[in-house]
């Protein structure tokens, strides 16, 4: 068994597909994955490969997979201590870039599906969710995954989201949420002129930071979930040409905000406008990634429970990090656990990971997909 999923790893990252190429890494999944019954759909989007494949179940409910083929630059190829697309394994470590970000994760999936096939257990449905775009732009890939699915009314019950969530053991650390991200370009207005003669002009900077002061002094409330309270932080802040006497006619500032999911896009842009109402300013805002938290409840459950039976481990239930593609299955509304290896070289030259976290994480995921009910 663990040798099922060393070798789908190994073959992986030997197809090099830094986002948003693919590398034939999808047909080559499929190719893996016909003869236990699933099929394959093509959602390719914008130059990004997509795919959905399904086994449909002996079992009630669907139970998915989400994860990514893509990969990101491999940086210096000379520093490397074994080639980036090899997949050498030397001394118990598998190298190569994709190794824990997230190539072996998918090779665990498919080496328990396999494993579970081949004992004839009945299953629920099973969905394998792949995209080439989740190191890139993120526009293309899940989202076009997550749209096909609403058309077809064949959202899963949940879904296990490969992304490497462990700290130091396979299985300490899931993800059960995100903040979201919102950031603003704040434009202030004013006309430049001679530091002299103030009453000609109209000084931007002075409009600019006690509306700045008021945005960073916003109460956002009271957070949620476990999660870490809402965090506004003005990053940039751009006026003046540079010569001590001239007023400055323009102040640009930009503004990220990682929000606990208490918060909502529009409840945030309407206290910044509200703040800023007496200013003669430009908002632009950019909602780049919604928040999500999957409360406690059956699903978090079945999949502490499975890393508890097979490692002993209490799993702790984290809400950190970046985003994640988690966030457009969330969105419609299901629920999600982020659950994959280590991450202790992610995107780092020199990517690696344990042979033997392979093995805990597959019969992990074994664990969980022979408990899944709805
Ligand atoms: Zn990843």
């Amino acid at each position: 068994m663990s040798e099922i999923a060393t070798n789908i790893a190994v073959k992986l990252i030997q197809r090099a597909s830094v986002t948003p190429e693919d590398g034939g890494c999808q047909n080559y999944i499929e190719s893996l994955l016909a003869p236990l019954g699933f099929v394959r759909t093509s959602v390719d989007a914008g130059g990004v490969t997509n795919s959905i494949y399904v086994r449909p179940g002996e079992l009630k409910g669907t139970l998915a997979y989400a994860g990514h083929t893509d990969v990101v630059p491999t940086g210096p190829v000379e520093q490397w201590p074994h080639p980036p697309f090899a997949g050498t394994i030397e001394n118990g470590l598998l190298h190569g870039r994709g190794a824990q970000d997230m190539k072996a994760g998918i090779a665990c999936w498919i080496a328990a599906v396999a494993d579970l096939c081949g004992e004839y257990t009945p299953l629920p449905t099973i969905q394998l969710l792949i995209t080439s775009d989740e190191e890139g732009d993120s526009i293309d890939g899940t989202i076009r995954i997550v749209e096909q699915l609403q058309e077809n009314d064949n959202l899963p019950d949940a879904v296990i989201v490969g992304e490497p969530s462990s700290f130091k053991h396979v299985g300490d650390t899931i993800r059960r949420g995100r903040r979201g991200v919102v950031q603003v370009k704040a434009s202030f207005h004013g006309k430049q002129g001679h530091s002299a003669y103030p009453q000609d002009a109209d000084n931007a900077i002075h409009h600019a930071a006690p509306a700045l002061a008021s945005i960073a002094a916003i109460d956002w409330g009271i957070p949620i979930d476990g999660f870490p309270p809402t965090s506004c932080q003005i990053t940039n802040v751009n006026g003046g040409t540079g010569a001590t006497n001239v007023i400055p006619g323009s102040c640009e500032a930009l503004i990220d905000i990682r929000y606990n999911p208490g918060n909502n896009f529009n409840g945030i842009k309407s206290a910044i406008e509200t703040v800023c109402a007496d200013c003669d300013v430009t908002l632009e805002f950019d909602h780049s990634a919604i928040a999500f938290s999957t409360p406690d409840g059956p699903f978090l459950d079945l999949v502490s429970a499975g890393i508890k039976r097979v490692t002993g481990i209490n799993t702790v239930r984290d809400t950190g990090g970046g985003t994640s593609d988690g966030r457009f299955l969330a969105a419609a509304g299901v629920p999600v656990a982020e659950l994959g290896l280590t991450n202790s070289t992610i995107h780092q030259i020199g990517e690696c990971v344990a042979v033997r976290e392979l093995v805990m994480l597959t019969k992990i995921y074994i664990d969980i997909i022979e408990n899944f009910e709805v």
